[in-house]
């Protein structure tokens, strides 16, 4: 079957009064970005609260799913038979073809639900979705009408073209990209941070990352991880900049100076504070972990507050309340998951020490961060030199 259009559906979008132009632009915008990673010419239109995408040329129906099925702020996808031609016979027919192709077991119950925006149209609504119906009951005796709950509704909209649909393909939910500003997004190479990610470009966020490395003790491959992480988080996020810190020397220095029970808090406490400069400069108005609490010791509520108290700006962890198992299912469904789990150490794993401080006392860690007071400036100063941007796509 060669559908020559798809309808998009949205939900949240449509709440927005005003502003629900703007919205639809963004998805439109976004819809653009991603069609144009495929083989195939479309044109997208918005028409009367919905959005059309017409096929210009040939395509591959299962590469058009996949990159719409990447776009947030799309609730559903109906592929569309669309018929020129509106006399009612060729309809007739054209229905018949459409459920003898699309359906090879017709073992269900139905309806037809026909609309007729263009109101010269000699044959009345009700009266189509009659005869259709008897005609699909009379062609496929296996079928069955139940007006209730229909297994399949079967649309036929006489516009400008007859449309004719009845598939909904689930899209992923969420706003359109860049209809909510921008956050930093720390992210290392575990299963956590890029879901993270993923959920806060859901809600229309835009993305840049920072991932904090730490050679020779983290290798050239955990980076590598890192920014195939970042391209697969980027196929939702649109292009990420990832910047690449190298953290090496502050490791060592909080290693040298501080006992190893606080070692983390502090070195998370450093990330933060590097993180948010990168993010200030960058024009991003938060920051995002991939937290969940109680994960490990350095995620305990007291160690996740020590954390919080060196950002002025709000961090986001979208996770906080998940347990692990459905931040891997939400890992698998984004495709991030087998990526993730490839054994390279991030840099917090290293240092680790046998028995890490589970409830910081903030006061002992000011005390401590004050045994770094000779070079922690001049040492966050040059880690920030080192940024290294790589653009992940
Ligand atoms: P993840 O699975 O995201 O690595 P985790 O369970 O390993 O998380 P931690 O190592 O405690 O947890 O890190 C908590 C959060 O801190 C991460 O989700 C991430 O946002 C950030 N983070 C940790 N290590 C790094 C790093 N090397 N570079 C950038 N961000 C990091
Ligand atoms: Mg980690």
């Amino acid at each position: 079957m060669v559908y020559q259009s798809f309808l998009i559906k949205y939900a949240e979008i449509g709440t927005k009064g005003k502003n629900r132009y703007l919205f639809e632009d963004a998805l439109c915008s976004q819809i653009k970005r991603a069609l144009k990673k495929i083989d195939g010419s479309f044109e997208i239109s918005k028409e009367a609260g919905r959005i059309y995408v017409d096929a210009k040329s040939d395509y591959d129906y299962d590469d058009v799913i996949d990159a719409l099925q990447h776009v947030f702020g799309i609730t559903w996808i109906c592929p569309m038979l669309q018929i020129a031609e509106k006399d009612y016979e060729t309809l007739k027919k054209t229905v018949i073809d459409y459920v003898g192709r699309v359906y090879p077991d017709r073992h269900f119950t139905f309806k037809v639900e026909s609309r007729r925006a263009d109101k010269n149209y000699l044959v009345h609504s009700e009266v189509m979705n009659r005869e259709l119906g008897e005609l699909i009951l009379d062609t496929f005796p296996e079928t069955k009408v139940d007006v209730h709950k229909p297994d399949v509704l079967l649309r036929v909209e006489v516009c400008k073209v007859v449309n004719i649909y009845s598939l909904m393909i689930p899209g992923p939910g969420g706003m359109p990209l860049g209809t909510n500003g921008k956050a930093m997004l720390l992210l290392s190479g575990g299963i956590d941070s890029p879901v993270a990610g993923y959920m806060t470009a859901k809600r229309g966020v835009k993305i840049d990352a920072v991932y904090f490395h730490a050679p020779p003790y983290t290798s050239e491959r955990a980076k590598q991880k890192v920014i195939d992480l970042a391209k697969l988080v980027a196929k939702y996020s649109g292009p990420i900049p990832l910047h690449v810190i190298n953290f090496t020397d502050i490791q060592l220095y909080i290693y040298e100076k501080c006992p190893h029970e606080e070692l983390t808090i502090i070195m998370r406490r450093y990330m933060m504070r590097i993180a948010e400069e990168i993010s200030k400069n960058n024009g991003c108005l938060a920051l995002i972990t991939g937290e969940s609490i109680g994960q490990v010791a350095s995620q305990t509520v007291a160690s996740l507050a020590a954390t919080n108290e060196v950002c002025t700006q709000p961090v986001f962890r979208p996770l906080i309340g998940f347990d692990k198992q459905e931040i891997i299912d939400i890992a698998e469904k984004i495709g991030t998951f087998e990526t993730s789990i490839q054994p390279y150490e991030d840099c917090c794993t290293i240092f680790v020490a046998k028995h890490p401080v589970i409830r910081p006392n903030v006061n002992i860690i000011h005390k401590l961060e004050r045994r770094l007071t000779e070079r922690i400036d001049e040492l966050v100063k040059t880690a920030l030199e080192t940024d290294e941007v790589i653009w992940c796509d």
